[in-house]
């Protein structure tokens, strides 16, 4: 039977069948894998189903203690949520009026859509949403407020949405959302950074492409400092000119020696350590900005009188704010780095309380896990192509 391959696309190409597959979360740390019914697109939204979906921190400490996630002004556990947020996936479906996007357009998702309506989001930081959690008014933190993506398929708001090339793998596009969240942070910091210092604090997953993306908008030197050697060696695969071990080294001494005798212009804190806010002020210039992006479970002390007499900036960053998600995303597509070198495991969606193990307890040095729901699929695309 003739069909144009317009009415493909639209109706045959991606039957939605009406439950799908998810991980809801129990008590903590109950993960049991259900049937659901398959979202609706509402207005300016769409149906996205899920092919891949990166593991993240956040996510086993949603999934352990409940916070940051919280559904309806509550705790997150036994309400039917799924969690995961860095997903990428296939539009199947739009909403009434969407017609920014196509049927079969590969898309990685940001986390937060914003209400739309507050003075936040009018200013890009839609991240800190005045009407957090706040779903009447519009706001959705999928994985966080909403329900995320480990699970067949989800609803996304348009905004969230990035189109993603055929020339970037889904294991590879779901990393967009962790560069992004980088860029993000050196764009609060001031954003050009051509020519001028940073040092990156902890090799996890953001500050790896925190030296990556720094690197690529020009920063010189970029310095990464952590306490393994094997993920030192990673950040210089990603364009950190020097790097630190701070168990064997003096971390401040150490940055100042590799920075010519100077204190340098940017740190950005990816490690969360209880000192790490001191260490950075200390390895700064006069004038210099801190970027916080990570933090530690307890209060800590701060030397706040050496930030005032050396005009220290601190800037916390929540997600991944002011559109950095597309920025870092044009990066990868024009390959200035290689995201895929934090990508170490794969599994299959069924096997997500494994992956999340492989990833909490960083099991054969895993840095980011990767789970996918749909590899026969993808070959089906790249075949029918
Ligand atoms: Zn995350
Ligand atoms: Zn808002």
């Amino acid at each position: 039977m003739p069909t144009t391959a317009v009415g493909a696309a639209h109706s045959n190409q991606y039957p939605i069948p009406e439950r799908m597959k998810a991980w809801v979360l129990g008590g903590p740390e109950e993960l049991s894998l259900v049937e659901k019914p398959i979202p609706q697109p509402g207005p300016a939204e769409v149906l996205v189903r899920i092919d891949a979906i990166a593991v993240c921190a956040t996510d086993i400490e949603i999934i352990q203690h409940g916070v940051p996630a919280m559904i309806d002004g509550g705790s997150p556990f036994n309400r039917g949520f799924t969690p995961g947020h860095e997903y990428m996936g296939t539009i199947v479906k739009l909403g009434p009026m969407v017609d920014e996007f196509q049927v079969g357009n590969r898309v990685t998702v940001e986390v937060h859509a914003g209400c739309g309506r507050c003075q936040r989001c009018r200013e890009g930081m839609y991240t800190s949403c005045l009407n957090y959690g706040y779903r009447a008014k519009g706001h959705r933190a999928n994985g966080f407020s909403t329900d995320g993506g480990f699970a067949e398929y989800a609803v996304n708001n348009i905004n969230t949405l990035i189109r993603i090339a055929d020339t970037m793998s889904d294991e590879e596009a779901t990393l967009v959302v962790t560069a992004g969240t980088a860029m993000y942070g050196l764009t609060e910091l001031g954003g050009l950074v051509a020519g001028e210092s940073v040092v990156v604090i902890g090799p996890g997953p953001i500050g790896l492409l925190g030296v990556a993306v720094a690197k690529a908008l020009g920063a010189d030197p970029v310095i990464l400092t952590g306490t393994r050697d094997q993920r030192l060696a990673k950040g210089r695969e990603l364009g950190a000119d020097h790097v630190v071990n701070v168990t064997r080294e003096d971390a401040v001494e150490a940055v100042r020696r590799r920075n010519g005798g100077k204190g340098v212009d940017y740190v950005l804190e990816c490690s969360g350590a209880a000192d790490a806010l001191n260490v950075a002020a200390r390895m700064l210039n006069r004038g210099g900005k801190i970027c916080l992006a990570a933090f530690p479970h307890q209060p800590v002390l701060v030397d706040v009188a050496h930030l005032v007499r050396n005009n220290i900036y601190v800037y916390g960053i929540r997600g991944e704010g002011r559109s950095a998600t597309h920025r870092a995303e044009a990066f990868m597509r024009r390959k200035v780095f290689d995201a895929r070198k934090i990508h170490t495991h794969t599994f299959p969606l069924d096997q997500l309380p494994e992956a999340l193990r492989y990833a909490r307890d960083r099991v054969d040095d895993a840095i980011k896990v990767v789970v996918t729901a749909r590899r026969a699929a993808a070959v089906g695309r790249a075949a029918a192509e």
